[in-house]
């Protein structure tokens, strides 16, 4: 018996057993919900404000902004929140990185797999080849 799922509750700060994906025990997550639609009404007012700035105005939890960020939450609330991106810093509202951090990652695992756009990269392919052997 380890205290493996034992977590700190983001709401109260109270450790308690995890059972779920959320960091939130159970006597907070009629809390949660609460403070969701503090964030919510917030970001109606102020719809460009930043996550940090509804964290500081709200003093709800970051994190706990976060996660309702990238899960979506927000966004089908019809509210999009903005936040860097784990690569580059530059503003996302989806997922971990940005859509050209994407790409250069899929640049790579598509060289590995390289299925897509079989045309293109045979031209590719061959000038490379070319100039390969130019050399
Ligand atoms: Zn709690
Ligand atoms: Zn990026």
């Amino acid at each position: 018996m380890g205290f493996d799922n034992l977590v700190e509750c983001k709401i109260c700060g109270k450790l308690f057993m995890k059972t779920g994906r959320k960091n939130i025990c159970p006597s907070c997550l009629n809390k949660e919900e609460e403070l969701f639609m503090e964030v919510k009404n917030y970001l109606y007012d102020s719809p460009n404000a930043s996550i940090k700035e509804v964290a500081e105005q709200t003093e709800i939890d970051e994190g706990l902004i976060m996660d309702w960020v990238r899960e979506g939450r927000l966004e089908r609330t019809g509210i999009i929140m903005t936040y860097p991106c784990e690569m580059c810093g530059k503003p996302i509202h989806t997922g971990k990185i940005c859509k050209s951090c994407q790409n250069e990652l899929g640049v790579v695992s598509d060289s590995l797999s390289g299925t897509k756009d079989e045309g293109k990269d045979e031209t590719k392919r061959s000038m490379y080849i070319s100039d390969k052997f130019k050399k």
